[in-house]
């Protein structure tokens, strides 16, 4: 049968169909809407997944500055991290600048924004840098566009750093925009806290308690990945076996205390003649043991007559009781690939030369196996 539609039915229709194209629509929307959270969502699972890829601060810093750059078109990038003192913040990662004012940055009332967001631990937008008077923070951005300061806060509520994002136009960053940013830059916060605290850890279990120079344990995993490199890049290497001379007497004469302070000396000594290169570390009692990165045997002869010297224009306490026989040292010096091709064989090389060095008298240098030297 044959059915005929009236004017009312062919209403009823249309409304119908009207209000299911408003669901589709409304649906549609939510969907988008869910994409971008869905969207953000896996950037954030980014952020916090570089803890496992690395606990190294800069790779991650690298990492970090990486998927900031490929999410957000940002012409500049500046990550700032709380040092030691107070009142500096070191640019940590970068991109868009040059850096020829150095890595150090003062958080001081002339960098005002710096101050407030460091201070506050609230993030700072301005749209437009040209109409506002703090264009020339830093003396690094640019003068133009728009900036987005954000405060690193960690889990512990405290601020460890800035990150300043910017772009070369003006009112470039939208409010959800900033708002995601905002959340991004707290995961990212907690992410760099823990690569901080685990390299902290990692200082101190590599740390020497009494001189504050690197340790045993240190230098065994150093010397491994030195030697290797030496190897593979064809480079030369010295170490040096260093021993203070009867030690025990000065020990027995003035006690372990004073004892204590000579070895505090002789490293601080050793330290300061050294480059920053060079590789420091307590082998045990009152030994120490140097890496020189690039140094030849030849030239690591006077590295260590250096060192001796270093240590007999000091002075110690109870020097001048000891009737002129100050502190003095001995060192072995060996190198490869002059004296042997493994690590194991360059250390005894070092060593034997050093017992030479205490055979012959102390408070000499003797280098492994080559006579004209000497
Ligand atoms: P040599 O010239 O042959 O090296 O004589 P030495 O007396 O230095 O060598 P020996 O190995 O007989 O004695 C080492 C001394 O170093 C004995 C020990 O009491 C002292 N010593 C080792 N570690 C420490 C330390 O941490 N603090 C102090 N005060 N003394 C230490
Ligand atoms: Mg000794
Ligand atoms: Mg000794």
């Amino acid at each position: 049968m044959q059915t005929y539609q009236t004017k009312d039915n062919i209403k009823h229709l249309e409304g119908n169909l009207q209000s299911l194209i408003d669901q589709l629509k409304d649906l549609r929307s939510k969907n988008h809407e869910l994409q971008i959270k869905i969207g953000e969502l896996e950037i954030l699972l980014q952020v916090n997944s570089l803890t496992s890829q690395t606990l190294d601060r800069d790779e991650t810093l690298e990492a970090m500055k990486k998927l900031f750059l490929s999410k957000f078109k940002l012409d500049e990038y500046i990550l700032m991290l709380k040092t030691d003192s107070e009142k500096e913040l070191e640019i940590a990662s970068y991109h868009g600048i040059t850096l020829d004012k150095g890595v150090w940055v003062k958080v001081d009332e002339k960098n005002i924004i710096l101050h407030e967001v460091f201070n506050k631990g609230e993030s700072i937008y301005i749209s437009d840098l040209t109409s506002d008077g703090h264009y020339n923070f830093l003396g690094l951005i640019g003068r133009k566009g728009s900036l987005l300061s954000l405060p690193l806060i960690s889990e512990k509520k405290t601020v460890i750093g800035i990150l300043n994002l910017h772009r070369s136009e003006p009112r470039a960053f939208s409010n959800d925009e900033i708002e995601f940013l905002q959340l991004m830059t707290l995961h990212a916060a907690g992410v760099i806290d823990k690569t901080i605290l685990f390299q902290n850890t990692q200082v101190l279990a590599y740390t020497d308690a009494l001189t504050s120079i690197f340790n045993r344990r240190y230098f065994d995993q150093r010397y491994t990945r030195e030697i290797l490199r030496a190897r593979r890049y064809k480079r030369n290497l010295s170490v040096l076996m260093i021993d203070i001379d009867h030690f025990k007497v000065y020990n027995d004469t003035f006690g372990h205390l004073m004892g204590d302070k000579v070895l505090q000396k002789v490293a601080q000594v050793l330290e300061t003649e050294l480059r920053r290169a060079d590789v420091i570390c307590r082998y045990g009692g009152e030994e120490f043991v140097v890496i020189l990165p690039e140094i030849d045997l030849h030239n690591a002869y006077y590295v260590a007559e250096k060192l001796r010297n270093a240590v007999i224009t000091s002075t110690f306490s109870g020097d001048e009781k000891m009737s002129g026989k100050g502190i003095t040292i001995s060192l072995g010096v060996a190198a490869f690939p002059e004296n042997g091709d493994t690590e194991k064989m360059v250390l005894e090389k070092a060593d034997e030369a050093l017992y030479k060095a205490k055979e012959r008298g102390r408070n000499q240098v003797v280098v492994a196996d080559v006579k004209q030297i000497l």
